[in-house]
């Protein structure tokens, strides 16, 4: 569902307006991004909707295009005041860890053991939260922002892009689109030579399971065997001529991803924020998309399997020895939470944007074809990112293709698909997984709690109180910009 490319650049070009975080607070001090509190509060409001509710409201909504301007001109500002605070606190980090650095191989200075190690477990604990302050700084709060700027675009040009629709529905054109022939699906070759990649694939997974990042799978079979039926099913209505082989990870990562070939893994944490069948069929179809249109083989092609895993077996060795410098490292701590997808190269997995856009296409024909609702996916998508987003599912988010072309894109296919009389939208065995899901989550949180992990090792430093951004929570609350609807204080790391 995403990919990597850019994000440091993304990092570098982001710097701007660098304001004193005092200044926002002081009262007497105006912003100097001021909005007319009459434009700024109805819009921001429908900038927290959902993008199907957006759909719907779009076009009664009566914005002049001077005040969506001068929205996207606060939402530009705003967004490189949080980035730049957060990356002045790496900043700030940084130099506090060659402090410390500096300090422990100071040959003069005959530090004793226990000082010693209490000067390596405060390394360790900076670099953690420097790690977690440039997470937020590359991808969270830009991605929160590139969600408001997408949802502006909605309700500017979505009630001239639906006529758009409407007129190839009625002259016929829409007929035309690519892969529009549905009736077929199954007889159609989307790219031509699947059967190749199933060795890629295969490789790929054993360099994945040997590098150490890959989570352990999920055992309880209840639930593997339930995710197992739902993607027999989606393939079954897809145009997959390979064998599909699916995995579901014990990791909290809302995300899924596909290998070559037919390889196809779920992670836990996407089981727990899909609320029916239908989205986790769209999930599904959207992977079962890249592997038919062999997305990951058009982007490897100069590119060995190996050495796409050299970067997150170099992590990997990292973590072993204790050495933390990278986002994947604290993936690597607790098999979740920036994800996966953070530490590899992500070109396997065929992501770029005009393949998301492709795989969004499949997949929504795919889960209409096998009787789901076709929604479903937009929903999931929707859910992450106005609910959800930012920090659990960053990996679902980067280098996206822009929010507004994606779910535009997602609408149209779905009003071009011929109508069904009934959508599967739930089932009593996705309630059942959910059940038994409580227990796995049980277990692994149990789990979590008994692991050494990198908050402890290697020499027994205390726990990090993390500082996450949760879900739910509006942006400007952990900026402390004007404008977040809560007023709540945001804790700063300690
Ligand atoms: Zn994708």
């Amino acid at each position: 569902m995403r990919s990597r490319t850019g994000r440091f650049l993304l990092a570098l070009l982001s710097v701007g307006m660098v304001v004193p975080l005092a200044a926002w607070h002081d009262r007497n001090h105006k912003p100097s991004v001021p909005l007319t509190p009459a434009v700024f509060r109805p819009l921001q409001k429908d900038l927290q909707k959902h993008y199907l509710t957006l759909f719907k409201e779009s076009p009664e909504l009566e914005f002049s295009s001077y005040q969506i301007q001068q929205m996207h001109d606060y939402l530009d500002k705003a967004k490189s005041y949080c980035v730049g605070e957060y990356k002045n606190l790496a900043a700030k980090r940084k130099s506090h860890i060659e402090k410390l650095k500096a300090e422990l191989h100071n040959k003069d200075a005959k530090l004793s053991r226990s000082k010693r190690r209490k000067l390596r477990c405060k390394i360790q604990k900076a670099e953690l939260l420097r790690s977690e302050d440039l997470v937020l700084a590359r991808h969270a709060i830009p991605i929160a922002y590139a969600n408001k700027e997408a949802k502006l675009d909605l309700i500017q040009q979505w009630p001239s892009d639906l006529k758009t629709i409407k007129q190839e529905l009625a002259d016929g054109a829409y007929r035309h689109r690519r892969w529009g022939d549905v009736q077929d699906i199954g007889f159609r070759v989307i790219a031509p030579g699947q059967r190749k990649d199933i060795k890629t694939g295969q490789e790929a997974v054993r360099q994945m399971k040997e590098s150490g990042l890959m989570p352990p799978p999920v055992r309880n079979k209840k639930v593997v065997d339930y995710v197992k039926s739902v993607a027999e099913k989606v393939a079954a209505h897809s145009d997959l001529h390979v064998p599909l082989h699916v995995t579901v990870l014990n990791s909290n990562e809302i995300n899924a991803f596909s290998f070559p070939g037919g390889y196809i893994f779920v992670d836990r944490g996407l089981l727990n924020a899909a609320d029916n069948e239908a989205e986790l069929a769209g999930v599904i179809g959207h992977e079962i998309g890249h592997v038919v249109a062999r997305h990951g083989h058009k982007l490897m092609e100069r590119q060995t399997v190996a050495g796409i895993f050299y970067q997150g077996a170099q992590v990997a060795a990292m973590v072993l020895t204790g050495g933390i410098a990278s986002i994947g490292t604290y993936y690597a701590i607790q098999y979740g939470f920036y994800g996966l997808s953070m530490a590899l190269d992500l070109r396997l997995l065929g992501v770029s944007r005009q393949f998301e856009l492709q795989a969004d296409q499949l997949g929504i024909q795919y889960a209409w074809n096998s009787g789901y609702d076709p929604e479903g996916f937009i929903r999931f998508f929707d859910k992450m990112a106005t609910d959800e987003g930012y920090v659990n599912g960053v990996g679902w988010f980067y280098d996206h293709p822009p929010f507004y072309l994606r779910m535009k894109d997602a609408m149209r296919e779905i009003m071009f698909l011929p109508k069904k009389k009934r959508y599967i939208e739930n089932t009593t065995a996705f309630m059942r997984m959910k059940k038994e899901l409580v227990k796995v989550n049980a277990r692994a949180k149990k789990k979590a709690k008994n692991r050494p992990s990198l908050h402890r090792h290697p020499q027994g430093c205390p726990a990090v109180h993390k500082v996450e951004y949760k879900a739910g929570e509006p942006i400007e609350t952990l900026c402390h910009l004007p404008g977040g609807y809560t007023g709540k204080q945001h804790e700063h790391h300690p």
